[in-house]
């Protein structure tokens, strides 16, 4: 065989294998009556649960079938609905329902339908949102969000930010832009100061230590009796600080903790930080959005005076798990902190009009989850999510009003936003004991589901309205089911 046709014989072996491959991998495209098919399917099954929402539970303690869950993965795929069945029954039942009206635990937020289907968009097409050479549209999505959330907290257009997974993820990023912006050196670590409270999210010191800020001095400042940080103290410890040659460079305060849903004085607190040179962080993930509620905006308009803050649409917007945002006052932070050069982005550099994402942050390769947020702005329009907050801070006044006329039952204080702290006082028991109880009937009956927390030793039930399908009725339901579960409760330790 001459050198010719060998190598036409090697290339037409390849050809052939390539082309067995191709149609094994076809089965990855799947046609029209297909897709229609798999459609319909989940459409109906998405249908069928948010038509049992209302009257269904919000939490269901048995998870007993999920190591149903536990399969191997086939080498050839079925079209079996077994496979939907047991996302349905294994997945959907166990557990919290997060898109339940009746989900009152930590801070819930629902799952709106629009962004589901921006999800689906945003995946079929999917566009790379990551760069705006790559695609100047999405890009411009989500750096038209960041202008209108820059405006709602009373940034001024220097001002930078983004749309990140979640509050914990935008949380680090502005915390690494603090460190970025005030200089923390191996050098100079040691001496650094930071200052948290006790209500701070856990996801801050988490941040810390990813940041590799846990070899600066991390201060727990005190709290009044509403659990707020005080200025006055905290003035009088950074003076402290100073005077020991230490270097004070970041506060995290809270805007809604995500205990009792406090705002920190976050006015003095940032004339306190603007006075020793000290980046305020204002960690708003919970509350931030109530800025859309006309009767909340002037508790929180002093967002403005801080350096950066968190919020987060997957609570305050009731979008579906998946988008918390930074925004920095000073946006040359965030982008000095995140830069990049890499060769093979050379195209990128050329048109650049607009900030990449991938420029001030640390993702590059991202989900398009701008559109999520877009879609259900634009469909609904701002008016029903300023109601909606609005209703949720009231439902959490009348919880808190209705509440503390139950006999023995007591509240910590009337919410500021939409969070009530409250605990039955028994006769002849352990309080806490007691709430412990009340809160398991609570959880095994499941039609409302509440979380509970400890401050300073005392256990306290918590009711936090923010899922958008909360209404007056489940806060009704809820009094009735803590009114009745209190005799139960009573009537078995009696019992024993
Ligand atoms: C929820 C929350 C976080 C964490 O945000 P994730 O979106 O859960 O990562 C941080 N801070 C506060 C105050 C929160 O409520």
């Amino acid at each position: 065989m001459n050198i010719i046709a060998l190598y036409l014989s090697i290339m037409n072996a390849l050809i052939k294998k390539i082309k067995n491959l191709e149609e094994a991998a076809l089965h990855l495209e799947p046609g029209l009556e297909t897709r229609k098919s798999w459609h319909n399917q989940v459409s109906e099954i998405t249908e069928n649960f948010l038509q049992k929402l209302e009257n269904g539970k919000a939490y269901n303690q048995d998870s007993s079938s999920i190591n149903l869950l536990k399969q191997p993965f086939p080498e050839e795929g079925t079209l079996s609905s077994k496979i939907f069945d047991d996302i349905v029954n294994h997945v959907d039942k166990p557990g919290i329902n997060p898109a339940s009206g009746g989900h009152l635990g930590y801070i819930p937020g629902g799952g709106l339908y629009a962004s589901a289907l921006a999800d689906y968009w945003a995946d079929i097409t999917n566009r790379y949102a990551g760069v705006f050479f790559a695609d100047p549209g999405a890009v411009k999505i989500e750096n038209e969000l960041i202008r209108w959330m820059i405006n709602l907290v009373g940034y001024p257009e220097t001002a930078w930010g983004n749309l990140a997974s979640g509050g914990s993820i935008a949380n680090l990023t502005a915390i690494v832009a603090a460190r970025e912006a005030k200089e923390i050196t191996p050098e100079n670590i040691r001496k650094a100061v930071i200052y948290v409270s006790k209500q701070t999210h856990h996801s801050v010191e988490k941040a810390f230590r990813i940041a590799g800020l846990q070899y600066a001095i991390t201060r727990t400042l005190p709290l009044d009796d509403n659990l707020k940080i005080d200025p006055v103290r905290f003035e009088e410890i950074i003076k402290d600080d100073k005077k020991k040659g230490l270097t004070p460079f970041l506060l995290v305060s809270s805007a809604g903790t995500t205990d009792a849903g406090i705002i920190d004085p976050l006015d003095s607190l940032s004339d306190v930080c603007t006075q020793f040179a000290i980046w305020h962080h204002v960690d708003a993930a919970y509350g931030g959005f109530f800025l859309l509620a006309k009767s909340l905006s002037s508790s929180l308009k002093a967002i403005s005076k801080s350096d950066s803050v968190v919020l987060d649409p997957h609570k305050g917007l009731f979008l579906p798990y998946g988008l918390g945002v930074v925004l920095v006052k000073s946006g040359r932070h965030l982008k000095n902190a995140f830069r990049y050069e890499a060769s093979y982005m050379q195209d990128a550099a050329e048109v650049e009009t607009e900030i990449s994402p991938a420029e001030v942050s640390p993702e590059l390769t991202k989900h398009f989850r701008g559109l999520r947020m877009w879609l259900p702005l634009r469909l609904h329009g701002l008016k029903p999510f300023r109601s909606a907050l609005e209703e949720k801070h009231r439902l959490s006044i009348y919880f808190y009003e209705k509440i503390r006329k139950i006999s023995r039952f007591v509240v910590f204080g009337k919410p500021e936003l939409s969070v009530v702290m409250f605990r039955y006082i028994p006769d002849n028991h352990d309080p806490n004991a007691f709430n412990q109880f009340l809160a398991n009937e609570m959880h095994r009956d499941g039609r409302i589901f509440i979380s509970t927390t400890t401050i300073n030793d005392v256990y306290w039930l918590r009711v936090a309205v923010l899922v958008f399908r909360t209404h007056l009725k489940t806060i009704d339901l809820t009094l009735q089911l803590l009114a009745e579960k209190v005799i139960l409760v009573e009537n078995k330790i009696f019992r024993h």
